[in-house]
């Protein structure tokens, strides 16, 4: 049965198709700003202008949608550009929102504290005798206003992903009250600490200032325990689930794909992407076939979706 690729076409399991992609974008402040970052070939920097064209081009490939962080023009303590109704991401979505390419993709938009904070944590912290703590509940109140102000700007999901113990039910509450009960939250409920974050922090300008992000994302040996984080968010009301990394954690994804009965996403992050970009200009891999096997392993573990960098690519090569 392998054949003829009519053959293998009739009896493939997994078909993987542009729609099920989701593309990141990295807003900036400014106009005609397109900056490549050094760590992410093909990957950019943009204005909310350029981020329009990218909007048109990726509708027009089929794409699922697209998923917004922000870099904004200036940091606190209270990552209070998270939350501001004029920021950087409310303000990318009101111009997305106003396009013909909105009808046809779904803008999600990442609900987190660390593009925003000084400090680059995903929290509000405290200095301690010991260092420093991140404090949950202060930070669940930020996430919460965060995720009713992207709501309002037009997200169509919020995404948290700043790993914070009862961040999904906070945010739940924070869009009933100002009139968003339809907005969906996409979880990140088992957010690994992960190496593979690593350029990434490049293109969102999020590198902790002190410390890392092991007190709060999870440790990357434990399945159970990824297993458990999940029902929770579940049990808070969240709505599908984005599991991250993709690639390392394969097996973690097809656990949670054969336990729980809710759309599965998973995000093949910056590492995943990078190392693949570099044996493609190395000369090592062939790009087509490495890319397209990447993301249908990713979907065969489980996935009903994926956030990828490759996704323009992608698409135009199915
Ligand atoms: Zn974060």
């Amino acid at each position: 049965m392998r054949r003829t690729e009519a053959l293998r076409s009739l009896v493939r399991e997994t078909r993987l198709e542009p729609g099920q992609l989701i593309y990141p974008l990295f807003l900036c402040p400014g106009e005609g700003v397109r900056r490549e970052i050094g760590s992410m070939p093909g990957v950019f920097n943009l204005s909310v202008d350029e981020a329009v064209k990218e909007a048109e081009e990726a509708a027009g490939l089929g794409l699922g949608g697209l998923l917004l962080f922000g870099l904004p023009a200036t940091k606190d303590p209270e990552a209070s550009g998270a939350w501001d109704d004029a920021g950087i991401v409310q303000t990318g979505l009101r111009a997305l929102k106003a396009t013909a390419a909105a009808k046809k993709l779904v803008m999600i938009a990442d609900v987190c504290l660390c593009e925003y904070t000084d400090h680059g944590h995903c929290g509000i912290v405290t200095e301690t005798a010991a260092g420093f703590e991140v404090e949950n509940d202060a930070s669940i109140d930020l996430l919460g206003r965060t995720a009713a102000s992207l709501a309002k700007a037009g997200a169509d999901i919020v995404a948290p992903s700043d790993m914070m113990d009862g961040r999904v039910a906070e945010i739940r509450r924070a869009l009933d009250e100002d009139g968003f009960e339809q907005t969906p939250i996409l979880s990140y409920a088992s957010k690994f600490a992960s190496a593979f974050y690593g350029p990434f922090r490049e293109a969102a300008d999020s590198a902790p200032q002190f410390g890392d992000r092991r007190s709060y994302q999870m440790d990357g040996a434990n399945v159970r325990e990824a297993m458990r984080e999940i029902e929770l968010d579940l049990g808070e009301g969240a709505d599908m689930i984005l599991m991250k990394p993709a690639m390392p954690y394969l097996d973690v994804i097809r656990a949670a794909r054969d336990r729980f009965d809710v759309p599965m996403g998973a995000y093949q992050v910056s590492g995943e992407y990078s190392m693949l970009k570099a044996a493609f200009a190395k000369g090592w891999l062939e790009p087509e076939r490495a890319m397209l096997e990447s993301l249908v392993g990713i979907r065969r573990a489980g996935a009903d979706f994926i956030v990828t960098y490759f996704a323009k690519d992608a698409a135009r090569a199915l």
